[in-house]
């Protein structure tokens, strides 16, 4: 089934909110743009010096390789994925694993913390459904709210107008 909507990517990079064909990741499982479906390493802020300190070529190359792709999505669980693979030593996977989240945490859009809780070593990715879902409940009070105080308002300002005027009257 081809679905179509906005593509995150598109409208946190390129501020552009339209509705493409939607592309599932298979890693993260949230859909994007043809351009942005596939995964790319999340931007690690302090990779130079971690990895002098490693001395891992390979790590470096990797790291090259990705930052230079144009499009994709940065991709949390491929980025786990890609360190699982390369079997990186413990601690060196914690070092860059820590770096990550800060990273994500301080540049992450406000709504996007709020709609995808990351917890260390645990990640929660919400489904597209659950956060359409989530966003339909939040519309739904604040329509019926609106609605409410548009029912309030001339119901009571009428009845408020005599008594304010008797008060006034009675100074
Ligand atoms: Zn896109
Ligand atoms: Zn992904």
């Amino acid at each position: 089934m081809i679905c179509y909507g906005e593509c995150v990517e598109c409208l946190v990079r390129h501020k552009d909110p339209s509705e493409k064909e939607l592309h599932q990741c298979s890693y993260c499982e949230r859909t994007f743009c043809l351009e942005h479906s596939e995964p790319k390493l999340v931007h690690i802020p302090n990779f130079d010096s971690i990895i002098k300190d490693s001395e891992s070529k390979a790590l470096e190359m990797i790291f090259k390789r990705e930052y230079s792709i144009e499009g994709n999505h940065p991709c949390f669980q491929y980025t786990m994925a890609i360190f699982d693979e390369m079997k990186l030593q413990e601690q060196m996977r914690e070092r860059l694993i820590k770096e990550a989240i800060d990273r994500m945490m301080a540049t992450e859009p406000w709504w996007k913390k709020f709609q995808e809780p990351l917890k260390p070593m645990k990640i929660q990715t919400l489904t597209k459904s659950s956060q359409k879902r989530s966003m339909k409940k939040i519309w739904i009070v604040t329509i019926g709210l609106l609605l409410l105080g548009l029912i309030l308002i001339p119901y009571f300002i009428p009845r408020l107008i005599p008594q304010l005027l008797d008060f006034l009257g009675i100074l």
